[in-house]
């Protein structure tokens, strides 16, 4: 698994996650809309995307969070990043704005070889401001980026939405969600073909989490897995977005089996085994079922 400080972004790992393949495969649009009720969220994961793209390490592991341009990021004064937001209240995000994105959009950065503008609460931009910012989407200059953050998609033009991938983002009260979050990232780093047992094993163990918590990510994790059989079988695929990508790394034998484990270990805390012993015997018949 890469050394990234993935622990950065509270929320949204798994979507995250998905943007280290992107930027790897040098697949990024010029335009991302994310779509989030929680604002500060939103922000959160559109810095976190900044810094994977600006980050100055020479590695796999970005972002490093101790580069200058990681550093610079946190403190939100990159000078290649523009952050610009309403100034409260609907069609509080006026048209000067943009024309100064137009402008700026055209200058050379200053410490990276990209600009990225975040706009925050893109929903309160007026009408004319959204036309006047559809002109640069539609002929963005080359290595610049936007972020358009929004509470919900509806309240953009749907020609400004036509113009970016659309990525919704789970907000803070979304409990429930947050769990699936790290049951999908589990599986990820269990299936994925990059990881070594270790890798695994220090994620799962990660997890540390507490009874009830325990309970419900092995609740999860089973839930996934079932997804997973059911793609095999049918086709389809009803509520992971993982499932088709990570159905072909496993058998239907080595799912069964990893099911039974996790049932088994539901019970182990159910009955008050030790969370530990657990965790860590769980992380012995999960990496071992895999291969068969
Ligand atoms: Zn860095």
């Amino acid at each position: 698994m890469n050394g990234y400080n993935i622990n950065e972004i509270s929320l949204n790992k798994t979507k995250a996650n998905d943007f280290v393949d992107i930027i790897e495969a040098d697949n990024v649009s010029h335009a991302y809309i994310f779509e989030c009720t929680d604002m500060p969220t939103a922000r959160e994961f559109a810095v976190f995307i900044a810094k994977l793209l600006l980050c100055e390490v020479e590695s796999s592991s970005k972002p490093c969070g101790s580069c200058s341009s990681c550093l610079k990021l946190s403190e939100l004064c990159h000078p290649d990043v523009v952050l610009l937001s309403s100034s409260g209240g609907r069609f509080s995000f006026h048209i000067e704005d943009i024309r100064f994105i137009r402008s700026d959009a055209y200058v050379m950065p200053n410490d990276s070889d990209k600009k990225i503008y975040i706009l925050e609460n893109a929903q309160d931009m007026t009408v004319q401001a959204q036309n006047a910012l559809l002109k640069i989407l539609e002929e963005p200059p080359k290595n610049v980026y936007f972020f358009i953050l929004t509470i919900r998609r509806e309240l953009l033009l749907p020609t400004v939405l036509s113009r970016g991938q659309i990525i919704k983002l789970e907000s803070p009260e979304d409990k429930q969600r947050e769990v699936n979050e790290n049951a999908a990232l589990t599986l990820k780093a269990l299936l994925s073909p990059l990881n070594n047992r270790f890798d695994f094993f220090a994620f799962f163990l990660s997890l540390k989490l507490k009874r009830d918590k325990a309970l419900e990510l092995f609740n999860d994790i089973v839930e996934l897995l079932r997804d997973l059989i059911i793609y095999k079988e049918s086709g389809n695929s009803t509520i992971y977005d993982q499932t088709e990508k990570l159905s072909v790394l496993v058998s239907a034998k080595a799912i069964i089996k990893m099911m039974d484990s996790l049932r088994e270990a539901i019970l182990k805390i159910e009955n008050n085994a030790n969370i530990n012993a657990v965790f860590t015997l769980l992380a012995y018949e999960l990496w071992s079922s895999k291969s068969i």
